[in-house]
């Protein structure tokens, strides 16, 4: 397949909050020769590089005055086989969900927990995606990566990508000149369900399926989170803040109610939904963007807002929150500026 390469370009379909933004140039790629080659040329264009994936996790706070790379690396390769495991090479631009399927159907297991989650799998190594009670780096074996600035192609061991909650090394300012080219993914050709999170912890483990548990898992997200196609949005706009335990210690003895989770030794880790809920913020509007009613982390287009009005939403959301409890909510989107 050649280069795609389109001028002033649309990302409307490439962003899930349906912001209606230019890029100077749209670009997208198969192959690593054809990502070199994108990369020599836009090296004789203006403007700064953003890779992208599928756009579940970016806020276009305007157009793109640069250049958007995109990979059409579709590819699914079974790399070994070992004993009850198996290696899994995804091409960073397969969508994740249909990868996720795909593997349960070929019998490789692990990731029925993950499905639904909107995105592609070069970016599930750079997110660290997570839910119901799975993290995404529990499976990443390696993630092979072109360094922008040397042109070298590096692989990371999963140890070597400072794993945390929604964060990767290929998160940090210092990293972002590695693009993702295919992630490694040991899975397990053996059944064994993670069923530790409260709405799945309800399943029997008795006669269950990854099947099983996918339909439930589609399910719930469904029930809880608004469809982009039909109410734009990323997801969670902001993460969990952790604090350290004297702060909530203080926190409960104002808030008996508070919800409290453990996190790493002397930190807990809150509910930012029930911070923002008891703010007042639920089914609020700024604009055209807006607060989704049924899940107050989840902040949606209503019709036609613009990146810099949702921007705005998620500054006041922060501000009252850090009025009345003292804590900082990080945003878990991307924002975009150039
Ligand atoms: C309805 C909804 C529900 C969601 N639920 C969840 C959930 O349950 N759990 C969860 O963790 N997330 C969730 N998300 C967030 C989102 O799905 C994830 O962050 C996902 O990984 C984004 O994938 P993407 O391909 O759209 O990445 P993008 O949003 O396009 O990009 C995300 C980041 O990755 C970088 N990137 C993308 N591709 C590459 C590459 N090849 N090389 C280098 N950098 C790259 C981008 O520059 C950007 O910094 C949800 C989002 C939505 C809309």
């Amino acid at each position: 397949m050649a280069l795609r390469i389109e001028n002033n370009y649309p990302l409307k379909a490439h962003n899930s909050f349906g912001l209606d933004v230019l890029a100077d140039r749209f670009v997208e790629y198969s192959t690593e020769d054809e990502l070199r080659e994108a990369l020599n040329l836009a090296s004789g264009w203006d403007g700064p590089l953003l890779h992208i994936g599928a756009g579940c996790n970016l806020l276009f706070c305007g157009d793109y005055h640069g250049t958007v790379l995109h990979s059409a690396n579709r590819s699914f390769e079974v790399l070994e086989k070992a004993g009850d495991t198996v290696l899994v090479r995804a091409g960073s631009g397969l969508d994740w969900d249909s990868f996720v399927l795909q593997c349960l159907e070929n019998g490789f297991f692990g990731l029925e927990n993950l499905s639904g989650i909107p995105g592609e799998t070069g970016s599930s190594a750079v997110q660290n995606i997570g839910a119901y009670g799975v993290e995404v780096c529990e499976r990443i074996e390696r993630v092979e990566v072109l360094d922008v600035e040397s042109g070298q192609k590096r692989v990371f061991a999963a140890d070597e990508c400072a794993y945390g909650y929604r964060d990767s090394i290929f998160k940090r300012p210092d990293h972002k000149h590695f693009i993702v080219l295919a992630v490694c993914y040991r899975l397990s050709t053996v059944f064994e369900p993670v069923l530790t999170y409260a709405p799945l912890s309800r399943m029997s483990p008795d006669g269950l399926t990854a099947m099983d548990i996918r339909a439930e898992v589609l399910s719930l997200r469904s029930s809880k989170l608004p469809d982009p196609a039909v109410l734009g949005n990323a997801g969670s706009f902001f993460m969990n803040p952790v604090v350290p335990l004297s702060k909530a210690r203080a926190l409960a003895a104002e808030y008996p109610d508070i919800p409290q989770y453990p996190a790493t030794d002397g930190f807990v880790k809150l509910s930012a939904a029930w911070m923002i809920d008891r703010c007042g913020w639920k089914g609020r509007t700024m604009g055209q963007a807006g607060v989704y009613e049924r899940q107050p982390l989840v902040l949606v287009n209503l019709g036609g807002a613009t990146g810099e009005e949702v921007l705005s939403l998620a500054h006041a959301v922060i501000d009252s929150v850090y009025d009345k409890f003292g804590v900082y909510l990080r945003p878990e989107v991307n924002a975009i500026h150039s």
